[in-house]
């Protein structure tokens, strides 16, 4: 990296112990050095230092009464990144790893990926340390109303518009939406993955674990492969990795393990998903349950021994750097032949190396799971058109910009690196230029 080092410099230096954004940032920039060397007129107007650099970033205290009458204090953050193309779209995230710095990955990387969908909308992201495992649904509520007390007065159907990740599901969806509504007396699609008699889309469940599957079906095909008979692993249990599991299955692979941030099951007849449906979407229980009811499958210990399982497909569908350097090295001797990211960031920057370098089928998150953004984009049409589209219509949708996603991602890479399987570069490349182009086009504020 020459010309854009300099303001990787920066932003070490300006975001000091921010390891995870300065991850995201270096993944990008290393790829548009090209694109930037064409383009003489973006540097001068400081298009870099800009697109790094957050519109704004709100911090709050969220203090609110647990079970015991105890007063409970969390940290609740929203970044709104960047709306040159359309409002600020992007997670809520409840977990207790939650930090400035995770938000910041997560909302940077969201600026390309909603940019990727062909959709308008800008980008975002936000959540809480809080950690909502054990909690009561009395708790739950207590905290999401908090959170959106603050939060209400920053967000808006035109402005920002914030949707479920890691921890926050159509439940807190739920107990948010009712508190925004209350406060602001309007009922508007201020928050996408609603309820379904009350603004939702069809298919927003399912989006991000499907649209991931429709992506990577595109990347095997052109290299005249399918996931008929793949031998396939997906991480996580959660709601990407479910939906994940269930479209692979159709389209013919064989699930053989799945975890959550426990351990992991391995079943070697394939992953009963009904079953995992009711351990973890009803119960909400651990996936160790599993092997109670499925005796032959094991379970074991520990996140990362699932990259030790062989498989054809790996789908890492958990966390942010859920796979390392040696994890990929492991997967790689398996004989793996393709990845693709359900999670974000889920691979750090060797992994991602040591995938091009062994030259794989790889599906980088940006482009891979930008289904479930992109169908938030359609819940937010059919809300401004008070209209509801059927399952069916909106899967067709999705389906179709999964394809071109795959097509832009793939052109790109081949013009700029020559390369059309360096998804990465092309991923990149391709969100890059139209949210460049709109930043340039409206100017700076003297
Ligand atoms: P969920 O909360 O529904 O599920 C998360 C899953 O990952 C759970 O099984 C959880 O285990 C596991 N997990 C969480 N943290 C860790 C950890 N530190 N180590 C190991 N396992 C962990 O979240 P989602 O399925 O919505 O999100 C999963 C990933 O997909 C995230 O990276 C998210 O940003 C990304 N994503 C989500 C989208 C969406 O539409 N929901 C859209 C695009 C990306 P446990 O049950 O034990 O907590």
């Amino acid at each position: 990296m020459k010309l854009l080092q300099p303001v990787m410099d920066r932003v070490i230096a300006r975001n000091p112990n921010q390891p995870e954004f300065h991850q995201a940032v270096s993944e990008v920039l290393e790829t548009l050095e090209p694109v930037l060397e064409k383009h003489p007129e973006w540097m001068q107007a400081g298009i870099m230092d800009r697109i790094v650099e957050p519109e704004r970033q709100i911090m709050f205290r969220v203090a609110w009464v647990d079970d015991n009458g105890n007063v409970q204090v969390n940290r609740g953050f929203r970044v709104q990144f960047n709306s040159a193309i359309g409002p600020y779209k992007g997670g809520i995230r409840f977990h207790p790893s939650v930090n400035l710095s995770i938000i910041k990955f997560l909302g940077f990387e969201q600026i390309f990926k909603n940019s990727l969908t062909t959709l308008p909308i800008g980008g975002g992201k936000g959540g809480s340390d809080f950690d909502p495992k054990g909690k009561s649904d009395r708790e739950i509520m207590a905290f999401c109303q908090s959170f959106m007390t603050e939060l209400s007065k920053h967000i808006g159907a035109d402005t920002d518009v914030p949707a479920g990740d890691i921890g926050v599901g159509g439940r807190e969806i739920g107990f948010m939406y009712g508190q925004y509504k209350r406060l602001r007396n309007e009922f508007t699609g201020v928050l996408t993955g609603k309820g379904l008699g009350w603004g939702g889309s069809l298919a927003r469940t399912e989006a991000t674990g499907f649209g991931l599957c429709y992506f990577m079906d595109e990347a095997l095909k052109a290299q005249g492969k399918s996931f008929k008979g793949a031998t396939t692993v997906i991480s996580g249990s959660g709601n990407v990795a479910i939906y994940a599991c269930q479209k692979a299955t159709e389209l013919g692979a064989k699930v053989v393990a799945m975890s959550d941030s426990s351990g992991y099951i391995y079943d070697a007849e394939g992953i009963d998903l009904d079953l995992i449906k009711e351990i973890k979407e009803v119960k909400r229980a651990r996936i160790s349950e599993y092997v109670k009811t499925r005796t032959n499958a094991t379970f074991t210990e520990g996140c990362r021994g699932i990259w030790t399982v062989k498989c054809d497909i790996a789908l890492p569908c958990a966390t942010q750097n859920e796979i390392n350097l040696e994890s990929a090295k492991t997967l790689l001797a398996n004989g793996t032949w393709a990845i693709g990211e359900g999670a974000n960031m889920p691979s750090t920057n060797e992994a991602i190396a040591e995938y091009l370098k062994a030259g794989i089928i790889f599906g980088p998150a940006k482009a891979a799971n930008a289904g479930g953004v992109a169908t938030s984009a359609l819940e937010m049409s059919q809300n401004s058109m008070r209209l509801n589209w059927t399952f069916e219509e909106v899967d067709a949708k999705l389906k179709q910009i999964m394809q071109s996603i795959y097509k832009a991602a793939s052109e790109a890479a081949l013009e700029y690196t020559g390369n059309a399987n360096n998804l990465v570069a092309g991923a990149n490349i391709a969100g890059f230029l139209k949210v460049a182009k709109a930043m340039y086009a409206q100017g700076i504020a003297y």
